[in-house]
């Protein structure tokens, strides 16, 4: 589905030298790479605070606790996503609203949050699910409305740039009060570990947050708050200031990918290729409204697991993002929720698969890939 060691190999000069400079220092935790690298971080993309953490799950729970968000509130977010997002929730002893999603670009379900507001909401987490934002301009009416926080859960989608309805651009991660990122290997900037932070514009928050991250000390053997231990360390620091400079790059190679792949399979009646948000007209050179962080196609009338079994008896991987819906999944179920609250979702689960999406991508790849698809469909 990736391939890191192709991405590695254009790379190797500039990531090797700053990894051997970090052990040559022995500045493991908390060197000067990580701080580098939060300021450049920051610059790119025009957000006040980058707090580095350990990986995108904790940044999603250091927010939630930096919030001060206490048991029994209620959280929105999608059904349609990575657990994680849930996750956190539920271990915070919040409790989560998983709501549908929209059917054109798998975000959530803007309609679906307006429903599922009671007085104990306190915030709605969108993900920008695949690598585009959510509809961060009516979540962001919603929230201000009903006084609630937003988090952006940012993993899949960093480096994406939102388009507001008059034109206006931010990237994302820096439109709802806090978001979170993961530099997990495969995402769009990636380390060689596991990596995450939390991005926001409000001062206070990210003192709160920066303690948060260190044991919730604010002053050396001061324990203000309940905090945990969460780290970018030094080594993944250092990769991810060598790579910063590449993701626009990285994601033009996987927009162009896109693009061919949407070429070759648009005209087969089977298959609805990724749409981007409506503000965004086209996957064009010149936008970032979608990064792909996954390529997902919609099935119609298609033999799904049949298909994946094909294109892996050809050597071809592909996933399938998400099998199941979260709301059905056994630590997430609750007897509130509503199967025809679900239909989206429900559905998607049945039509979607990924296909391999990464910055290394050949054209005859590509075009390997979907001349299976389009066979095992003339076929079946
Ligand atoms: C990857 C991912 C996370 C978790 O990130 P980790 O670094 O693996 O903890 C959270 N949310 C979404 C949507 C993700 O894709």
């Amino acid at each position: 589905m990736v391939d890191l060691k192709g991405q590695y190999a254009g790379i190797k000069d500039v990531v090797n030298p700053t990894i051997q400079e970090i052990i040559d220092n022995a500045s493991f935790i908390n060197g000067p790479k990580v701080h580098e690298f939060q300021k450049n971080l920051e610059t790119y993309l025009g957000v006040k605070h980058v707090i580095p953490c350990a990986n995108g799950t904790d940044a999603l729970q250091i927010a939630m606790m930096g919030l001060g968000l206490k048991p029994g509130d209620e959280v929105i977010t999608s059904d349609f996503t990575f657990a994680a997002t849930v996750e956190v929730i539920a271990l915070l002893q919040l409790t989560p609203v998983l709501v549908d999603v929209n059917p054109d670009d798998f975000n959530i379900s803007v309609d679906a949050i307006k429903k599922a507001i009671t007085p104990k909401t306190k915030a709605i987490v969108p993900v920008h699910l695949f690598g585009q934002c959510a509809n961060m301009e009516e979540i962001m009416k919603i929230a201000e409305a009903h006084n609630l926080y937003v988090i952006e859960d940012n993993a899949q989608a960093i480096g994406a740039t939102y388009t507001y309805a008059n034109g206006d651009k931010a990237k994302s991660g820096t439109i709802g009060h806090v978001a979170s990122t993961s530099f997990f290997p495969s995402k769009n900037l990636g380390c060689y570990g596991d990596g995450g932070a939390i991005f926001t514009n409000d001062d206070a928050l990210a003192h709160t947050i920066r303690g948060i991250v260190n044991h919730g000390m604010y002053e050396r053997y001061h324990h203000d708050v309940v905090g945990v231990n969460s780290r970018l360390d030094s080594i993944q620091a250092a990769v991810l200031n060598a790579k910063l400079p590449f993701l626009d790059t990285y994601n033009k190679a996987r927009q162009s990918a896109a693009r061919k792949y949407n070429k070759a399979l648009e005209a087969i009646p089977n298959i609805t290729t990724p749409q981007v948000s409506k503000n965004c007209t086209s996957i064009c050179e010149d936008c970032d409204c979608h990064v792909f962080h996954q390529y997902t196609l919609k099935l119609n009338n298609v033999d799904r697991d049949g298909l994946v079994k094909y294109l892996n008896s050809h050597d071809i991987p592909c996933g399938v993002y998400y099998p199941i819906p979260l709301h059905n999944q056994k630590a997430y179920k609750d007897t509130r929720y509503n199967e025809a609250d679900f239909t989206v979702t429900n559905q998607l689960v049945k039509e979607v698969i990924s296909l391999p999406m990464h910055t290394e991508l050949e054209d005859e790849q590509i075009e390997f890939i979907t001349n299976k698809i389009k066979e095992f469909i003339a076929n079946n």
